[in-house]
């Protein structure tokens, strides 16, 4: 099974790679550009791909991307709409250049307008993206949100609704745990009920599990994550989720908030003691 963390390129993506054993990870996610803006990035280097993407085969790791959180792709506003489709596309190209297999992108907020509006208003950009983008072999992954503000995409029925239209290669699905337990879908007591485990539709396109804890309570409706077993999900729920055999085949990313990526040390060894504990 993988078993990993959110780790920095800033020393480049070879590094990251290299870094992942040390921490005891197999798979790991990284920002495919700075996560708080559009600009700024340098175009990465194609020499540190192509070593990175030997270490990857030469340690067996994985990696997928995560896109910035300004990008909305139900943005009403056309700048950002556009702007997001763009950065979209850039960074699927990026991810490819890595051989990475996905990029994670949050669902849209469509602010003033309706659900429907903000579904409809993804699919278009996905459309877009499929359209321009020049490259094979990575997937979009539509993570779910916790729900903050017009966020879309907190529940399956929304989840199934956008990415019904596009190939299974070509637009995904990344659950993130604090976001389910946050938006009130996903309880601590019963965390295997999340009725997306058990619908085809949405597991065949399940590609990448981001592993939290939460810092707000059931239906807090905000995007805090904590550190495993310190937060109102839970040891026991997080125990239940990493064994549920459906899931064993998905990697699982942590994106806990440790001081010091080090740390990922300890959280990656917390889910081991977890995966060996008995039920
Ligand atoms: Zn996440
Ligand atoms: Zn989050």
């Amino acid at each position: 099974m993988r078993l990993g963390c959110h780790l920095s390129v800033a020393k480049g993506f070879y590094a990251a790679v290299e870094n992942a054993p040390k921490l005891g990870a197999n798979c790991f996610q990284y920002f495919t550009k700075n996560p708080r803006g559009f600009r700024g990035a340098k175009p990465p280097d194609p020499v540190d791909a192509q070593r990175g993407r030997e270490a990857m085969a030469r340690l067996d790791i994985v990696a997928v991307g995560h896109t910035p959180y300004l990008i909305n792709l139900a943005s009403p506003d056309d700048e950002l709409y556009h702007l997001s489709i763009d950065a979209l596309i850039q960074d699927i190209a990026i991810a490819a250049l890595r051989g990475t297999y996905a990029v994670v992108v949050h669902c849209g907020k469509p602010k003033g307008e309706s659900v429907e509006w903000g579904i409809r208003r993804m699919q278009e950009a996905l459309e877009a993206v499929l359209a321009q983008s020049q490259v094979e072999g990575v997937t979009v992954l539509l993570e779910n949100t916790a729900g903050q503000g017009s966020e879309i995409g907190t529940t399956l029925e929304e989840l199934l609704a956008i990415a019904d239209p596009f190939p299974q290669a070509k637009v995904g699905f990344c659950f993130d745990t604090q976001h389910a337990f946050a938006a009130g879908v996903m309880r601590a007591e019963d965390p295997l009920a999340f009725p997306g485990f058990s619908e085809s539709a949405y597991m065949d396109r399940l590609l990448a599990i981001h592993l939290n804890d939460s810092k707000v309570p059931f239906g807090g409706r905000k995007d805090r994550h904590e550190l495993i077993g310190r937060g109102y999900l839970g040891s026991e729920a997080i125990r239940r989720i990493l064994q549920d055999p459906r899931l064993q085949h998905i990697p699982f990313y942590l994106e806990t908030p440790v001081e010091a990526e080090a740390e990922y040390a300890d959280e990656i060894r917390a889910c081991k003691a977890l995966l060996a504990q008995a039920g």
